[in-house]
């Protein structure tokens, strides 16, 4: 999976902060869906990998619940787990078990589950 993340990093559009990010959707079927960051100069529209990966999947006609797994590479030196906006949106979408990875340039990587990133969400239960 490495080597897919480095190559979509560079279709990451980051002109403004350089901050490159790419996320990869490993889903139940055995697809794997894109997404890189998407910047904007009007910045608050600027969206981001793992958001951009999600809604390519929901377009593509996937569920709720058929979400796998997500790894996550950033152009930085260091790991980086989703933005809460995205953690929001992993919510809406990924099982409490479901594993998000996060990937560095050099293969190092961690792994948590959605549970440990989001252990409070709002969801559907709370309307
Ligand atoms: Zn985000």
């Amino acid at each position: 999976m490495k080597d897919e993340l480095l190559k979509l990093l560079d279709k990451a559009y980051a002109p403004y902060s350089k901050f490159q990010v790419a996320a990869i959707i490993e889903m139940k079927d055995g697809k794997f869906i894109p997404g890189v960051n998407v910047e904007n100069a009007s910045y608050g529209a600027t969206i981001c990998a793992e958001r951009n990966a999600i809604t390519t999947a929901v377009t593509m006609g996937y569920k709720a619940g058929d979400f796998k797994r997500l790894y996550v590479m950033v152009s930085g030196d260091k790991l980086s787990t989703p933005c809460f906006m995205c953690r929001q949106v992993i919510t809406e979408f990924f099982d409490k078990d479901c594993e998000i990875i996060e990937m560095g340039k050099d293969g190092t990587m961690e792994k948590h589950l959605v549970a440990d990133l989001c252990p409070y969400p709002f969801d559907k239960s709370d309307l």
